[in-house]
């Protein structure tokens, strides 16, 4: 319409008539008109300023009124203005019924939420200090002044984010899949706990699109860790580190964390299925 603007003094969109139009009489018809050179007038409709704003003085000066859209107005005072062919989506809505039919286009050309279903789960886990010179934290070896007991290497990080994995599918927690009782775990790399959850989260379609671990402690400090941490398990999970993120915090020496027993560890995980829930959708 603007495009025409350039060469008119006036341009609206419209299109063609494509109904074969009947002249009622009564609740029968009387004729079928000719069709032909008939448009259906459609907004918007634009004009060139100074001659349309002319046409309106003189309307106002002359009393006319009962245009029943701008061009009516405007071509009455001899500005020629370009139909501009546009197609039957550029509805006018004026009944409830238009209004719903309108609905139905709009959410027919929204583009499709590539994600139906997207499920989050928790974690959370403790360990106690022990003798040793190391602690393990999120796949790093750390050292210290204790070290953290357990049956596997005692991962508090990667124990919570395990679980969180699983809690995403409701697949019990990490005991379930690797119970103490069992000696192959003794002493055994968490990493393989939290890459067997991914596994499980990755058979059911599942994928994961952030994974957030907050540790409990004292000592050690973490921060000079963090990034090491963070690419650590963004390898394991096969993410991008930015979708993977490690915080630590003290307890303000309250607790068996303030007085150094043990280490805390918080995560989430959050996963996203294509498929959208099969209840309460
Ligand atoms: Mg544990």
């Amino acid at each position: 319409v603007l495009a025409a603007l350039k060469d008119h003094e006036g341009a609206i969109a419209a299109r063609p008539l494509s109904d074969t139009l009947k002249r009622a009489k009564g609740a029968l018809i009387a004729e079928t008109l000719d069709r032909a050179g008939l448009w259906q007038a459609q907004t918007p409709q634009a004009f060139r300023f100074g001659k349309f704003y002319a046409a309106h003085e003189a309307a106002r000066a002359e009393g006319r009124s009962g245009f029943t859209d701008d061009a009516a107005l405007a071509e009455h005072y001899g500005l020629d203005i370009a139909l501009v062919e546009s197609g039957s989506r550029n509805m006018k809505i004026t009944t409830p019924e238009d209004l719903r039919l309108a609905d139905m286009l709009a959410r027919s050309e929204r583009p499709a939420f590539p994600v139906a279903d997207i499920r989050s789960g928790s974690g959370f886990d403790v360990h106690a200090f022990e003798p040793g010179g190391h602690v393990t934290l999120c796949g790093v070896k750390i050292p210290h002044t204790h070290g953290l007991k357990g049956h596997s290497d005692a991962d508090v990080g990667l124990h919570a984010l395990t679980d969180a994995l699983l809690g995403t599918i409701g697949a019990g927690d990490i005991g379930d899949h690797f119970p103490p009782s069992d000696t192959q775990w003794r002493g055994a790399d968490s990493a393989l706990f939290l890459r067997r959850a991914a596994e499980l989260v990755a058979e059911r379609g599942g994928r994961i699109t952030n994974t957030d671990i907050t540790l409990i402690c004292e000592r050690p400090k973490i921060g000079p860790y963090r990034d090491a941490m963070r690419s650590r398990i963004a390898d394991l999970l096969n993410l991008d580190p930015e979708r993977v993120s490690v915080k630590a915090t003290t307890s303000e020496g309250l607790g068996f964390t303030g007085r150094r027993e043990g280490i805390a560890a918080m995560a989430n995980a959050t996963v996203a299925f294509a498929t959208p829930p099969a209840r309460n959708a």
